[in-house]
Parts: structure tokens; sequence; C-alpha cells
């Protein structure tokens, strides 16, 4: 089932003037998310995600959907600490921001709550990560790609060793999300 949540993101316990839209779908072993914006004094595209949940919290590593140069450095690594029976939550974040090779990674925070009565614009972001969790899970998923977001190539630079193998990722997100539970994420070895 798919949870919609909208969003604002803060400074302190100030909310600022970026926020949006999230869905949540739990699927297998895995959570698929999309994230968008409602106003933002930056305009971006939306951002797919995967992940996973443990106890009250929900880890996902988001990339750009947009295939734009201006766009698909974008990542992130999200955590989210859900609250109230789930129906809000806290997220502590940290991004790649900027197209600059050598950005720092930015950490943010986001507060959330669940949208009781989605509208049309909520109910199309959700109809768009059913396909993408549907696609993603019957996807056979090779050594090049990224394990957490096998639409991305993965990138040497990105490489952790896990029981003998070295699995590359697509980014420092994906990186970090992969290594709290890499359970979720292996692929079986390349049958040669
Ligand atoms: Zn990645």
């Amino acid at each position: 089932m798919a949870v919609p949540f909208s969003w604002t993101e803060t400074l302190g316990a100030e909310p600022l003037q970026n926020g949006g839209g999230l869905v949540f779908l739990k699927k297998g072993a895995r959570i698929y998310s999309r994230a968008w914006r409602f106003q933002s004094k930056v305009d971006w595209p939306p951002v797919e995600g995967v992940g996973f949940l443990e106890g009250a919290t929900i880890h996902v590593a988001y990339r750009s959907l947009s295939g734009e140069p201006d766009h698909e450095f974008y990542h992130a690594y999200c955590r989210f600490e859900l609250a109230a029976g789930g129906r809000t939550f806290k997220c502590s974040f940290i991004q790649k921001a900027t197209a600059s090779p050598k950005a720092p990674l930015l950490p943010g925070t986001a507060q959330g709550k669940i949208v009781v009565e989605p509208s049309s614009e909520f109910q199309g972001h959700v109809a768009s990560l059913e396909i993408l969790a549907d696609s993603l899970s019957l996807m056979s998923v090779s050594e090049e790609n990224c394990p957490v977001l096998p639409l991305w190539p993965s990138e040497p630079k990105f490489t952790v060793r896990r029981n003998g193998r070295a699995i590359k990722l697509c980014c420092s997100s994906c990186l970090a999300v992969f290594e709290q539970k890499p359970e979720v994420f292996e692929i079986p070895p390349m049958v040669k």
C-alpha cells in the first residue's frame, strides 16, 4: 500500500519555503519512494528512491529522475523517523545538491505528515511509483548496475567489499543505505 505524506524542510524548528509531497510504497523487503516539490526557491524535478524500513526508521537513497546534466548529479540519503503511529516523520538527510564534483554533501532536516485525502496530483505520483516498484522488482540486476538504484550504472569509486565480493554502487547515498542493511539489496553472484 502506498502511503502519501506532505513535507517541509526545517532549519532548527522553523519550516522553510521548500516543501512538497512524498510517497512510500512497501514491496517485499524494500521501500520505494518518490518525492517532489510544491513550492521551492529552486525548481527541481521529482526524485525516486529505494530503501528499507527498520523499526520506526525508513532509510532511502534518492536520485533525480531527470536525465538532464543539470540535475542528474543529485542524490540524497534520507533517514525518516516515524512517529505518531506512522502519521508523522522527522527526516534527516545528507544530499549532493550542486553539480560540482568537489561540492560537499550538505546535511538538512525536514518534517512530514500523512495526507489523509490525496489530491489527483498525489494519485498521479502514487501511480508512477507503483510502476517503478514493479519494473525494478522484475529487473534482473547485473554488476554493471547499482543494486540499490538499478536504473543507474555502478561506479568503481563507490565500492564496498562484502563476503569477498566487490559491490559497486552509483553514488555515496546508495552506498550509505546499502551498508546499513546489505542483505536487502544483494544480488546473487554472476553465474559464469
Ligand atoms: Zn546511488
